[in-house]
Order: C-alpha cells, then sequence, then structure tokens
C-alpha cells in the first residue's frame, strides 16, 4: 500500500553538487562515503563504482594528505571512462587548504569540499585556513558542506558558550550548551564563508552527534535558524542491526518532520560485509517513508509454526536479490517499475489478503495446506503454481508483468 502522508519538506536554499540538486525542491539525496586508501586509485575506483552501482548518487572520499590529492583527478577519470558520472565530494580535515591549493585538478575534479569547521586548523590559522579554503572554493565554483561534528567541536568555541552560559541567572545544562557550540559552530562558520564571497546556494550544513535524541534535538534546532539545505546523519551509527537502527530512528523522525535533504547512513561494516550496505540501507529508509521510491517492494511474512520449510525464506531472498539486480536496467527500460508492490507470504491465514494488496503477491502453502501456491496480481488471482519451479515461475511472472505494465510513457 502506498503511504497515505508525505511529509512536508523544509523550505532551503537548493546547492547543486556536479549537477545532483540537494534542498529546494530536489528529493532527498543518498550518499556514502569510500573507506579505502584514496590513493590506492585502483581499490578506491572499485568502490565508488560498486556504491554507485547500488543506487549512492554522491560519493565523498577522504582526502587527507598529497598522495589521495593527486589521486582524486585519476578516480574521476577512470570512473568516467566507466560510464560511472558519479559527484565525488573531498573530504577535508586539517590541511585541505594546502592540498586544494597544491593540486589544482583535484580541486577541479572535486564536486564539493566538506570542511569541518572544528579541524580546519587551530588558533590563528583556524581562519586564515578557513578563508583559503572557501576563496579556493569561489575560484572553482564548489559548494561547500560545513559539517560539524560533536567528536571534534570547536573547542575554543565550546568553552567560549560555556563561560556565558555560567553567567546566566539559569544556567542550562550542560549538554545543551554544547548542542548550542555544534550549532553555531555550523552558522558562524556558514556566515563567514558568504562574507568571504562564497554564495548561500554553495552552502550545505550538517551538525552530526552519535545519540539518537540529540541528533534530533540539534537538527530541529538548526533547521529553525537556517534555510541551508542540510545533510542528515547520524555519526558513528555503529555495527549491523545497532546502526541501522539508531540511523533510522534518528533520520525518520527528523525527515517525518521535513528536515533533511540528503542522508548518509555511517554503517561500521562488518568484517567481508559490502560497504553498499549503508547505501541500500538509506534507500529502504527513504521508500518505507514514501518519500522516494527506488526498487520494488518485497513485503514478506516473519513465518511462523504454520510454515512448512524455510523455503519461503529462499523465495522471499530471491526475489529481492532479483528486482534490486534488475533495477538499473528496469530504470532505463521500465520507469515505474521502482514503485512495484511484491508480496511472499508463508501461508493462507494472510497470504492472500497480502498478496491481493500488492501489484504481484504469491500465498505458500502452509501446514496441511495443499501443496499449491496462488498468485494474484493486481490483486485478482492470476494462476496457481505447484511443483519444484515455483521460484522461476514467479520470477519470471515478475519479470512478464514489469515488461508489459511499465514502459516508456505508461507512467
Ligand atoms: S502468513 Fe502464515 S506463515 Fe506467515 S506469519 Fe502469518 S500465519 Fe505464519
Amino acid at each position: 500500500m502506498s503511504a497515505a502522508f508525505v511529509p512536508v519538506r523544509r523550505r532551503t536554499l537548493k546547492a547543486v553538487v556536479g549537477g545532483v540538486a540537494v534542498g529546494g525542491d530536489a528529493p532527498v539525496v543518498v550518499q556514502s562515503m569510500t573507506n579505502t586508501d584514496t590513493a590506492d586509485i585502483a581499490s578506491t575506483v572499485k568502490q565508488v563504482a560498486q556504491l554507485w552501482r547500488a543506487g549512492s548518487e554522491l560519493v565523498r572520499l577522504t582526502v587527507n594528505n598529497a598522495e589521495a590529492a593527486a589521486a582524486v583527478p585519476r578516480i574521476r577519470d577512470k570512473l568516467a571512462m566507466m560510464g560511472v558520472e558519479v559527484p565525488l565530494i573531498g573530504d577535508f580535515h586539517y590541511n585541505g587548504h594546502q592540498l586544494l591549493t597544491d593540486e589544482p585538478a583535484a580541486a577541479e575534479a572535486l564536486a564539493k569540499y566538506r570542511i569541518n569547521p572544528g579541524n580546519v586548523g587551530f588558533g590563528r590559522k583556524r581562519d586564515t585556513q578557513f578563508a583559503t579554503l572557501i576563496e579556493l572554493a569561489c575560484r572553482y565554483n564548489k559548494p561547500v558542506r560545513i559539517g560539524a561534528n560533536w567528536g571534534s567541536l570547536d573547542q575554543a568555541l565550546a568553552a567560549r558558550l560555556m563561560d556565558e552560559n555560567a553567567q546566566r541567572s539559569q544556567p542550562w545544562e550542560a549538554a545543551a550548551v554544547l548542542r548550542e557550540a555544534l550549532i553555531r559552530s555550523a552558522l558562524d562558520s556558514a556566515e563567514r564563508a558568504v562574507e568571504l564571497g562564497l554564495a548561500p546556494e554553495r552552502i550545505v550544513l550538517s551538525c552530526k552527534v552519535s545519540g539518537v535524541q540529540d541528533l534530533i534535538a540539534v537538527y530541529r534546532d538548526l533547521a529553525s535558524r537556517c534555510a541551508y539545505p542540510l545533510h542528515l546523519g547520524l555519526t558513528e551509527a555503529g555495527l549491523g542491526s545497532k546502526g541501522i537502527v539508531a540511523s533510522t530512528a534518528a533520520l525518520a523522525v527528523l525527515l517525518q518532520e521535513g528536515i533533511g535533504d540528503t542522508i548518509r547512513i555511517s554503517l561500521t561494516p562488518e568484517p567481508e560485509q559490502s560497504r553498499t550496505q549503508e547505501v541500500i540501507v538509506a534507500q529502504e529508509l527513504l521508500q518505507t517513508m514514501g518519500l522516494r521510491a527506488f526498487t520494488p517492494q518485497v513485503t514478506a511474512c516473519p513465518g511462523c509454526g504454520r510454515t512448512t520449510s524455510t523455503f519461503f525464506q529462499h523465495l522471499a531472498k530471491t526475489v529481492q536479490e532479483h528486482v534490486r539486480e534488475q533495477m538499473p536496467v528496469w530504470k532505463i527500460a521500465h520507469p515505474g517499475a521502482e514503485n512495484m508492490t511484491l508480496a511472499v507470504m508463508g501461508c493462507i491465514v494472510n497470504g492472500p489478503g497480502e498478496s491481493r494488496y500488492a501489484n504481484i503477491g504469491i500465498s505458500l502453502p502452509g501446514t496441511g495446506e495443499a501443496p499449491t501456491a496462488p498468485v494474484f496480481i493486481d490483486g485478482e488471482k492470476a494462476v496457481t503454481l505447484r511443483g519444484e519451479n515455483i521460484a522461476q515461475e514467479f520470477v519470471a511472472l515478475i519479470d512478464d508483468y514489469v515488461k508489459t505494465r511499465y514502459r516508456p510513457g505508461m507512467e
């Protein structure tokens, strides 16, 4: 079933990152970040391509030394030769002013610069190094994300706000002062960037923290105090289900309030796990909330004592993997297929009902039921599958449905 309510997005300026709009009336953009050594060109190209194929619309990579900066234009060129035209974002800490000055080709190749105001430089150097970065962004016509982070908070600003707080007749709690320091760090830096000549339309802000309630509080406040597009993400979300649940809990609340113009799910991959999982989670979050459609959604029951075997679990997995693999082709040849809904159900209790709600649904036989699997197409019972080849036949029905239902010009 489609979402009954779609949140009204907060009004923001629109930044354009290598042709991808962020903010304004643009849909919420999915982005990701590599974890390869950027100087290792082959590995970085491979991972960026994987992230892009999985659906990442922007990909960030760390640019931490001269070798990494020198690699950036070569990475961009190799990706272009492969047909991977995803905008690359450079993540800079401490020495970005120097790297971008020394490597003009990297400054040109990157579609956006991410600057952390908490560690752009220290002491008196901070202001000049920040100014250099902004001047470079102006020279190369690049947008900038001013990304404050709880873990690298501007300590001088935090200390000043703590002192001011101590003078209040009713001081705030320390956590509230630190949240304010994070927000002020981003807003003050944006104001300074504009003074230095960067157009407000070239600024994206973020204020990342690792606690769900802190993130919600920070972004609500930040959103009420500026019109810049916001990059949403729970930093250091963690491993596996913990990282997915924490990120989803925080981002869903904010997205429901119309806050957030681009998202990144900062998962720690488990050993041997693909980096692309963060892209899939981001897409699924946006799609389950009815904000965007990326790939057909498969509704599957959890299974219970009525389920005769694990066959239906395998079928649900086969169907999910099949539609995700086909989506890059369908996106071009069969636009609209991403809105298709599928159901794979384990028995007769909820099977026919749930299957009728989907574009295509199958109700497998549970314990004691006849060994037949009725298939429903657009709410009507279309065919009954039986025997050894139910999975292949069901997948073939899905492919046929896509070919006939989603043709260019039919949306
Ligand atoms: S549809 Fe059937 S098998 Fe699936 S959870 Fe419900 S009762 Fe159990």
